[in-house]
């Protein structure tokens, strides 16, 4: 396949919008890495990105020209969006079905990271849709001037979703690296045997309620254990530890101290399920109590007050 990449804006007078970073460094961090992995894949890429531009139409109509001339197989403009900072999550543009068809598993890889699904959607007002001569999509990655999104951003993930939404190969380090692959399934993966010591600690167990196996193996025990913890947790129940669960297992792992009426959301969560509190993310006096008898279960003083004491007890 040969792709056209565009890395949106970068080119002034063609300046990208500015909330929490910068949408032209965002474009410009996504499209480099895109451009490396479909590369270290034989695939042929063209960078539709304009060096310069003496208008916005000029540099629109460059990243178009350059697609058209190089007779790209599809075309993907890469964006990021901004509104009111309260908005969140990702969409995808297209005109024709077939960029339609493109667009919907990059939205379905990138939702998978955790942001928001906002739909594939027409994209006739799009000049670089409406202008390129092949299967076009423009990807708006997530919101720029959204905290939600921005913490949860990372160059990296989102390079490999689009990638792997686009190609339909599986770009995850490590895993199909090994030539001499006698036993692909017994690999053992660094990032998983991370993940499977960070689950025992949290003791989450896998479908059986059994602990899992420390032996860095992609398996089902594993999948279900981490979808265990995105349950508990309220997040995308995927079974997949991407930057959203990992955001969230070091959270807890960081040990912070938790009162009553002080804390909510995640860390909150965890200590409900661990407490067998009903779990809303919100410490009142339901939790506080499942909290207290914990304590006094694990011979502490029952002060509902989650310290070094209390986290070394449920870590222990
Ligand atoms: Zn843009």
């Amino acid at each position: 396949m040969k792709f056209g990449i565009d890395m949106g804006h970068n080119t002034p007078p063609d300046t990208g919008a500015r909330g929490i970073k910068v949408e032209d460094q965002l474009t410009k961090a996504v499209g480099t890495r895109l451009i490396e992995k479909l590369k270290s894949r034989n695939h042929r890429v063209i960078n539709c990105t304009p060096s310069r531009a003496t208008s916005v139409l000029n540099s629109l109509s460059k990243r178009v020209n350059t697609a058209n001339w190089h007779r790209v197989d599809v075309f993907v403009s890469l964006h990021f969006n901004a509104f009111n900072g309260k908005v969140y999550g990702t969409e995808i543009y297209g005109v024709s079905d077939t960029s339609k068809k493109i667009a919907k598993p990059v939205l379905d890889k990138i939702v998978k990271l955790g942001f928001f699904n906002r739909k594939v959607k027409h994209g006739s007002h799009l000049y670089v849709l409406r202008n390129t001569r092949m299967p076009a999509i423009l990807i708006e990655c997530c919101f720029c001037d959204s905290p939600k999104d921005m913490e949860l951003f990372d160059a990296e993930a989102m390079a490999t979703a689009i990638a792997e939404g686009l190609t339909g190969e599986s770009f995850e380090k490590d895993l199909n690296s090994d030539p001499d692959d006698s036993a692909p399934k017994t690999i053992s993966i660094p990032e998983i045997l991370k993940l499977q010591q960070a689950l025992n600690k949290l003791k989450i167990v896998d479908k059986d309620g059994k602990a899992l196996e420390e032996n860095g193996v992609k398996n089902r025990a594993t999948e279900s254990a981490t979808q265990n913890l995105q349950s508990i947790l309220n997040l995308n129940a995927d079974g997949i530890a991407g930057p959203a669960t990992w955001g969230a297992i070091n959270q807890i792992l960081s040990q912070p101290i938790v009162r009553e009426n002080h804390a909510a959301g995640i860390i909150v969560r965890y200590l409900q399920y661990r407490g067998g509190a009903d779990i809303d993310g919100i410490y009142g006096p339901g939790t506080n109590r499942a909290i207290r008898k914990l304590q006094a279960q694990y011979g502490l003083v029952a002060d509902g007050i989650i310290g070094p004491a209390t986290w070394g007890k449920l870590f222990g």
